[in-house]
């Protein structure tokens, strides 16, 4: 690529200064904040006609007004703007009248810089250097080589063949012949000069094959008969050997729809829909630098072009090894690009929920198991409780039965004794039901002890209240009331009954016989004093009058029953 603003620029910065000069007060009257003056009149001259006509003078508006827009543009230049249509009413008849009409249009304003734009403008504003006098003039994209104004900027911009070339055998090194289209017009014919140099580097492996004098039909077969080895190279084609015009976007959307090979070309213009691109000048970008040179910013064509291609185009034929830098138009909206925030918006809060989630199933399970280890403990406790409490009925019974129970025999002591007889009283008194009550005593007890000695007594005790306790029924209860004397309470029972059951006793007491060693027993008798309760009666009462009896009968001999009611019952 190669620019031209050398000698031009010291020119022109000479008319900017006599411009400035001649129009100080307004210009520095009026300054924006951000340095954007206000108060710029601009003239832009386009070869072409309105944007709905031209693809080239769509992208280059375009360009202009976005970058307008991204310098905060709004009440920035007064744009003027002039348009040729050479492409519609051809050349001559669009330069024509055009010095006169801006002549007296523009007599009476002041304007701050004139911008022509392409061939058509650039050329009458280079013939008509009477027009708009000490107005910096700026010549961009004019398309002749090797020229630079002398009144004004040259920004040219030759298309880098180099690269518009070298990208083919990048992206489709199947690729064995490319043929290249134009037609005769001066601009294509010197640049199809420069693809030939281009393609020299390439001729080894690829064969290049020029179309330059075809009809626009002819060019129609001959790219529907390519092959898949083949690519198209395509510069702005507009006429043909028959003088027929079409502007070129035209010829190439008919190309691109016929071709079976893929369609390089070296125009922004030209990238259409069926047409891959390639390295190409950008119509956008030489509009942005006519915005810069509207806002009196430095501009340059450096960055004019740049890859840019048809994504749809690009897959269909399958082509890869795309610069990264290249512009992809027409690509399908990637969800990614479209919802990204959406995504991560999302996914964070799935993330965040997840980290909730997992807490709680913690807490639960850490709560879980509190729960379980405070009823294991709760359940230790109970156990813990329950042995303590049978530890305690236990000691409570065994103190109980220490309490009421005659350590030498085993059976009921003296108090237990007199516990129930109170109990039996009132509850024979209650129910108005009999209840006896038998005193016990052994024979000449002494004597066993003075003879056998304290042990054998102990046993002899121990014989008879053995006795006692299995040949009585199981109401009845037996006592040992002091040393070798018994208490039988006998419930439901009146005093003559409980004599005969006193008389059995007594038999078999008189049978019992204690071994005593040296071959000799002990043979034991009882006395036994009967006595039935009476309407209120004390315990004390009651147990009087059988020890009364029972006196009654060791004094009549012993070894007998006395009955309590009977004075002189003297049994046999
Ligand atoms: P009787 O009743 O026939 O009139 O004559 P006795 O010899 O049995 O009369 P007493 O009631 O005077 O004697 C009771 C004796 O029993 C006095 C005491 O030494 C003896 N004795 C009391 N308790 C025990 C004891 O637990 N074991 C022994 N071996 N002897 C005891
Ligand atoms: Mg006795
Ligand atoms: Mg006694």
């Amino acid at each position: 690529m190669r620019v031209h603003a050398r000698a031009g620029v010291v020119r022109a910065a000479a008319y900017v200064l006599a411009g400035w000069l001649a129009f100080a007060p307004p210009l520095h009257a009026a300054v924006a904040p951000e340095g954007v003056p206000t108060d710029r009149r601009v003239l832009v001259l386009y070869s072409l006609g309105a944007d709905s006509v031209s693809v080239w003078q769509r992208l280059v508006h375009k360009g202009v007004y976005e970058e307008l827009g991204r310098n905060n543009w709004a009440v920035g230049p007064g744009i003027f703007e002039e348009r040729f249509d050479a492409n519609r009413v051809g050349e001559g008849a669009a330069r024509a009248a055009m010095g006169p009409y801006l002549r007296s249009k523009y007599a009476d304003v002041r304007l701050h810089a004139v911008i022509a734009e392409n061939q058509v403008a650039t050329r009458f504003l280079d013939d008509h250097p009477d027009l708009f006098p000490g107005v910096p003039r700026y010549y961009v994209n004019h398309g002749r080589h090797d020229w630079q104004p002398d009144d004004g900027t040259g920004l040219e911009v030759q298309p880098d063949f180099t690269r518009a070339i070298g990208i083919i055998p990048q992206v489709a090194p199947w690729v064995r012949k490319v043929v290249v289209i134009g037609d005769q017009s001066p601009r294509v014919r010197q640049w199809l000069a420069d693809v030939r140099v281009a393609a020299a580097r390439h001729e080894r492996r690829i064969a290049f094959e020029y179309h330059d004098r075809d009809t626009f039909a002819q060019l129609e077969t001959l790219v529907a008969g390519l092959d898949r080895r083949t690519a198209v190279f395509l510069l702005p084609t507009g006429q043909d050997p028959t003088g027929a015009r079409t502007p070129p976007p035209a010829l190439a959307r008919r190309l691109a729809a016929a071709s079976n090979a893929p369609i390089f070309t070296s125009l922004q213009s030209l990238v259409l829909p069926g047409v891959v691109g390639g390295y190409v000048v950008s119509g956008e970008r030489i509009g942005r630098v006519i915005a810069r040179i509207m806002l009196g910013q430095p501009a340059d064509m450096a960055d004019v072009q740049g890859y840019h291609f048809d994504y749809p185009t690009v897959r269909r034929f399958g082509l890869g090894a795309i610069p990264p830098e290249a512009t992809l138009v027409n690509r399908p909206d990637n969800v990614w690009d479209l919802y990204r925030w959406q995504i991560i918006a999302g996914l964070t809060l799935i993330v965040v929920q997840g980290v909730l989630i997992t807490a709680l199933v913690v807490a639960l399970r850490d709560r879980r198991r509190t729960l379980a280890d405070l009823h294991d403990e709760r359940n230790n406790l109970e156990d813990r409780v329950l042995q303590r409490t049978l530890e305690l009925l236990m000691a409570n019974t065994k103190l109980e039965q220490l309490a009421t129970t005659d350590p030498l025999t085993g059976i009921a002591n003296r108090r237990k004794m007199t516990d129930t007889i109170a109990t039996e009283l009132e509850r024979a008194s209650r129910f108005q039901h009999p209840l006896a009550l038998l005193m016990v005593d052994i024979d000449h007890f002494k004597r066993i002890n003075d003879t056998f000695g304290h042990d054998v007594g102990d046993r002899a005790i121990v014989a008879m209240a053995n006795l006692l306790t299995s040949s009585l029924r199981t109401i009845d209860m037996a006592a040992r009331f002091g040393g070798e004397e018994f208490v039988v309470l006998m419930p439901e029972t009146d005093e003559a009954v409980a004599a005969i059951a006193a008389e059995r006793l007594r038999e078999a007491a008189s049978a019992i016989r204690l071994p005593a060693g040296a071959g000799s027993d002990v043979v034991l008798t009882v006395t036994i004093g009967v006595a039935a309760a009476r309407a209120d009666d004390s315990p004390s009462a009651l147990l009087v009058r059988a020890d009364k009896a029972l006196y009654r009968g060791k004094k009549s001999g012993r070894n007998r029953v006395v009955r309590a009611t009977q004075p002189c019952d003297i049994l046999p």
